[in-house]
């Protein structure tokens, strides 16, 4: 007869974590919860001799270990006898980078400072002189690893990206990624399919990145367009574990890797003072596949080259660590600094932001990194075949030397992303065709009158027409036809807003490239329910193509022969062209 253990609460700790010993460290951690690397998934096995072990897969080589009631001594001697584990460590705790708010300022001024409300100005990132080129684009992916983001918000709801191989609550994993009906994103917390926001915090970082632009609604993020992807894993406290951290940035790096998705940046607005490996090699992981890590650097107003943070220390040459300054140019008063370990400042004081349901203002370096990932957004729609180096290069070079940043951050400077935006410009040819031929209604297919017409403020790379399907002879059947002659290996991205415009449009849209021969290239109808449609396509070989708009339903037509489709949704729309 043995003796049954007796249960004990181990060392108890504020704030519900669980306080252990780690290499040396106290570091705090989700009761019983480790995190495992392993060349192979974990079988039933490896987990002999644990009673109540559960593995749970996080993705690329990761599983969470509960292991209820067993010391690190334990799941140390456990990893070393067990074939193919090759680490293992605590779930360590994490929470958002947000300060109280200060609800006193309801003006942008990160953005466009014209010293509103005092401050000095041009103490911003020079918002709208990057406008001028571009606004951002819808083909381009930003994922927020948060407390997940209100996409029904009407600042963000045209923003929030769309799997396209999902269909919505059909209990399907329709793309075959493991991950049923994740439409706009997934809960780590939770784990579900809903990455709604219960906290506020990433809606607010949504809101920096790309609240929708020109909307005559609320605010406006650095990209008037862009998809936001939502991966929840801090819950309504704002708390969260590096497991659910790991197992999004895992799912972000598939995306892209696996699945096509052109994720070029995430933002993480949190950490703490404990390491972990697997987050470090998650990150690396996820800048291999060509993602940015853009972090906040910490409110603790320490030096993070003495005293280090995670994961804004981490040298990867995917991170971008972001500390916070304030409408006069100085470092926030809370924000950690580092002259090798903290990359660059954007605003970070009094942000006015989206949050579930409204507006807010709120503080902390958690408000300055999303300045930094939008920019990484606008210049990869300014040039699309920048790579992630090139743009994390563009911004730190371009960043605008500030004396309170001197010594501080390693660039020295405030993020200015019109700079930014003029550096990977140059990188690319940026040749805009001499002219784009609007043909819509052509003789083709409809009645060859065209009634689109340009519409002005739109980027000088860019063009911009306003049209309707359903006005021609073919009525339902009306397709816009547009043609664009484009050299070899020229990007073209085109962004159809119809639910995006300033009055939502009742047409749900459908674009189609077709090569010069009439055969389909490329085509996008937002799955799910998104009015606006956009791709990007880039030229095997100089010749003319043909871009043909219709309602969804409307599909399948001959762009060689008028008419000859079936009928679809009808309504006004605007069609962005734009050229690298
Ligand atoms: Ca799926
Ligand atoms: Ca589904
Ligand atoms: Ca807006
Ligand atoms: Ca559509």
């Amino acid at each position: 007869m043995e003796p049954l253990e007796p249960r004990h609460c181990l060392a108890a700790a504020t704030g519900g974590g669980w306080h252990l010993s780690w290499n040396g460290a106290t570091v705090e951690a989700r009761q019983d919860a480790w995190v495992v690397r392993s060349a192979a998934p974990l079988g039933a096995a490896a987990l002999i001799g644990g009673l109540g072990w559960r593995a749970t897969p996080l993705g690329e080589g990761f599983t969470k270990l509960d292991a209820p009631g067993v010391t690190a001594g334990d799941v140390v001697a456990w990893a070393a006898r067990t074939p193919g584990v090759s680490a293992v460590e605590p779930d360590i705790l994490i929470t958002s980078r947000q300060l109280p708010t200060d609800s006193a300022f309801g003006s942008l001024w990160g953005l466009h400072n014209v010293g509103q409300s005092g401050g000095t100005a041009d103490a911003d990132i020079d918002a709208p002189e990057a406008w001028d080129v571009t606004t951002g684009s819808r083909s381009v992916v930003v994922a927020v690893i948060d407390s997940g983001f209100d996409y029904t918000h009407p600042d963000l709801a045209a923003n929030a990206w769309r799997n396209p191989g999902e269909i919505a609550g059909d209990g399907i994993d329709n793309d075959g990624n493991g991950f049923v009906d994740d439409v706009h994103g997934w809960d780590f917390a939770n784990e579900d399919a809903d990455p709604m926001d219960d906290d506020g915090h990433g809606t607010h970082v949504a809101g920096t990145i790309g609240a929708v632009g020109n909307n005559a609604t609320g605010v406006t993020g650095v990209n008037w367009k862009v998809s936001i992807m939502g991966l929840k894993f801090l819950d309504a406290s704002g708390s969260g574990s590096t497991s659910d951290a790991v197992a999004a940035l895992t799912y972000a790096t598939r995306m892209r890797r696996d699945f096509g998705i052109n994720i070029v940046a995430t933002n993480n607005s949190w950490g703490g003072a404990d390491h972990s490996n697997s987050l470090r090699s998650a990150i690396a992981s996820a800048g291999r596949a060509g993602i940015l890590f853009v972090t906040a650097a910490g409110n603790d107003h320490s030096d993070n080259d003495r005293f280090a943070d995670y994961p804004s220390t981490y040298r990867d040459e995917a991170v971008i660590s972001v500390t916070a300054t304030d409408r006069s140019n100085r470092l926030a008063a809370f924000a950690n600094y580092g002259a090798t370990s903290v990359d660059l400042a954007a605003p970070g004081v009094a942000i006015r932001s989206t949050v579930p349901g409204g507006y807010a203002t709120f503080g902390g370096t958690s408000m300055a990194a999303p300045f930094v990932t939008g920019t990484v957004a606008l210049l990869a729609a300014a040039n699309p075949q920048a790579t992630a180096a090139e743009i994390r290069s563009a911004i730190l070079a371009t960043a605008k030397p500030i004396t309170a940043l001197a010594g501080r951050v390693a660039s020295g400077g405030l993020l200015n992303a019109a700079s930014a935006v003029q550096a990977i410009r140059r990188l690319s040819s940026a040749a805009v065709p001499a002219s784009i031929a609007s043909v819509p209604l052509s003789q083709d297919v409809d009645d060859g009158k065209a009634r689109a017409y340009a519409v002005t403020a739109s980027p000088s790379s860019a063009v911009r027409f306003a049209s309707r399907i359903g006005d021609g002879p073919f009525g339902r059947r009306d397709v816009d036809i547009f043609r664009v002659t484009l050299a070899a290996g020229q990007v073209l991205t085109i962004d159809i807003d119809a639910r995006s415009l300033t009055t939502s449009s009742t047409l749900d849209s459908h674009v189609r490239l077709f090569n010069a021969a009439g055969k389909q290239r490329a085509a996008n109808d937002d799955a799910g329910g998104s009015l606006d449609s956009h791709l990007m396509f880039t030229a095997p070989s100089a010749g003319t193509y043909s871009i043909g708009v219709s309602g969804s339903g409307n599909s399948a037509y001959s762009v060689k022969r008028a008419g000859s489709g079936r009928v679809g949704s009808t309504g006004n729309y605007e069609i962005t062209f734009s050229f690298r």
